[in-house]
């Protein structure tokens, strides 16, 4: 499509858009009775009107049925998990019984890490994003020191190039290839969470598995963001947050990937009860019978309110077609580029140095810009007009227009305003 930069050209993007409804389904932030423009969705999603009854409801069950709503609520809380895994399949693009909710993100990349990072004396290596998210960071380290291995060798970094910010796909094969033959396991964030960038997770889990590592992928920025087709692409493992893209609330309940190819080896796992084989769990049994498919990993008796809010937010996603978001996404997406390469190309300063690689297919919702000049004033002038956008140390910008409650035209007014303030 062709943009155009005045304001009418982006009431016409909003008229014709399919999803304009359903920003309504959303609470959008206001002060004095004016909507901000959110642009945060990257960090916390927006709450879905709907989730108050959802949890409201699972209020009411317990207060009249007690422990027994877990069979005779209206909605059985037995099964309440059926209800998240269907919807969240399609986003992962997975099989429904490779697909689990369960604990929150970093607790189930350690439960990843148990079952995917299996060194011996010569394969022991973990190959990852320089500058990982620090919680992925931390969770490499302490189970590569836990399995008698030393950080600073066993976890090989790949890197920008010299004054470039982003991945090279060709880097990461070749460090692949370099270093295969001790490579254990290949995980990478599925989107940078500075940069935005998208990686190729195809290519690297071809690259990994030719190199016969595992691969797993750490997709926070991306669920309920990008295109994917983890059980196609045969990725080994992948786990997730919901409150970002996922709308599902602050702490919101994370999920799980485990390839079907997986599920009737005995892999290394910690086990918990509600991972327990379901028909017999409560005979209460001595050894560990694993459920068959990603719910074998379950630990705990899970978290209704979680759930409740996670079910409020994957229902929206189905009633709009995760088709017609991913559509919307790169047409929200694509008009932001344009708008902020005109205001760079037309100012006298070129104040803006995109991170975010600019190819569709190599990133998201997320747009990070480094300020060479006033970074700071821009983005507190910003937040006066009641934009939010993110501001990451020392100078970097972050914004993410989401398909499900953005608008195009509060993409232009952010534009108009951010024009302004870079002069
Ligand atoms: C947001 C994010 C996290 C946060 O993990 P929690 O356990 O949910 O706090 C971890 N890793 C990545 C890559 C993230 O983007």
């Amino acid at each position: 499509m062709k943009f155009e930069t005045s304001l009418s050209f982006a009431q016409q993007l909003n008229a014709a858009d399919p999803l304009k409804s359903f920003r309504d389904k959303f609470i959008i932030p206001e002060a004095n009775g004016k909507q901000k423009i959110y642009f945060l969705g990257n960090s916390l999603g927006l709450q879905p009107k709907s989730a108050n009854n959802y949890i409201q409801q699972i209020l009411s069950d317990w207060a009249s049925l007690g422990v027994e709503s877990f069979f005779h609520a209206k909605e059985p809380w037995m099964d309440y998990h059926e209800k998240l895994v269907h919807p969240l399949s399609k986003v992962v693009g997975a099989l429904p019984n490779e697909v689990v909710v369960m604990n929150q993100l970093t607790v189930n990349l350690h439960l990843m890490l148990v079952s995917f990072y299996d060194p011996n004396a010569k394969r022991y290596k973990i190959i990852c994003e320089a500058k990982a998210f620090p919680s992925d960071q931390y969770a490499f380290e302490t189970h590569v020191r836990n399995k008698g291995f030393d950080p600073a060798s066993a976890i090989i970094e790949v890197a920008p190039r010299d004054g470039e910010y982003t991945l090279r796909t060709e880097d990461i094969i070749s460090s692949i290839e370099k270093h295969g033959d001790e490579t254990a396991l290949v995980l990478f964030g599925g989107i940078n969470y500075y940069t935005g960038q998208f990686f190729d997770l195809e290519k690297i889990t071809r690259a990994a598995i030719a190199a016969g590592a595992k691969v797993g992928f750490d997709l926070a920025h991306a669920a309920g963001n990008v295109e994917l087709h983890l059980h196609d692409w045969d990725v080994d493992f992948a786990c997730w947050c919901t409150y970002k893209y996922l709308n599902s609330g602050p702490g919101a309940i994370g999920g799980a990937f485990i390839h079907e190819k997986h599920h009737k080896e005995s892999l290394p796992r910690f086990a918990g009860w509600w991972g327990y084989d379901k028909p017999t769990r409560f005979k209460m049994e001595k050894g560990f019978k694993a459920m068959p498919g990603a719910e074998g990993w379950q630990l705990s008796t899970p978290g209704m309110f979680l759930y409740a809010a996670h079910r409020a937010a994957l229902e929206i996603v189905e009633e709009a077609s995760w088709d017609k978001i991913l559509s919307k996404q790169k047409l929200l997406t694509g008009y932001l580029w344009f708008l902020l390469e005109e205001i760079n190309s037309s100012s006298a300063k070129k104040n803006i140095v995109f991170i975010t690689p600019r190819n569709e297919k190599e990133r998201g919702c997320q747009v990070s810009m480094l300020m060479l000049e006033n970074g700071k004033d821009i983005y507190n002038g910003l937040m006066k007009e009641g934009i939010f956008t993110d501001w990451r140390e020392p100078n970097v910008i972050r914004l993410a227009p989401v398909p499900l409650y953005n608008s195009f035209e509060e993409v232009w007014k952010f534009a108009e305003t951010f024009k302004n303030l870079i002069g």
